[in-house]
Order: C-alpha cells, then structure tokens, then sequence
C-alpha cells in the first residue's frame, strides 16, 4: 500500500470523482477539513489544483 493510500477517502467520499487526481502517480494527498476533502498534489505550484482536474500535463497514471 502506498502512502496515498493511506489518507485516502473511501470511494463514495472522493471530492469530484471524476478528477484525474484520483488516479494520479504524484501522489495527492487528502486533506480532510470539518467540511470537505481537499486534494493537495506535491508536483504543482498552487498546491491546491482547481476541482475537477480533466487535463494536466504532470498527470502520470498510477501503477495498479
Ligand atoms: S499532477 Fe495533475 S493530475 Fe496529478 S495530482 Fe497533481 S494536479 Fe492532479
């Protein structure tokens, strides 16, 4: 398992779902508030990419 893996939400709790995040190599990183559940990516300068990311160019598809 990796360490995206570990603060992962469980599937029906992923902010936009259909996020190219989700299956992102970089690894994200789930940051959970009182709220909602921010995507944090490590690769990117604003940290925080605008929800729901359809096209990146740093997206690398993650291993199985
Ligand atoms: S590299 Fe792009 S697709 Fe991957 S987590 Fe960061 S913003 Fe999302």
């Amino acid at each position: 398992m990796s360490e995206a893996d570990d603060d992962a939400p469980p599937p029906d709790e992923l902010p936009f779902p259909d996020s190219l995040c989700h299956q992102c190599a970089a690894p994200p990183r789930y940051i959970r508030s009182a709220r909602s559940i921010f995507v944090l990516c490590p690769l990117i300068p604003e940290k925080y990419p605008r929800q729901p990311v359809l096209h990146c160019p740093l997206f690398r598809p993650r291993s199985p």
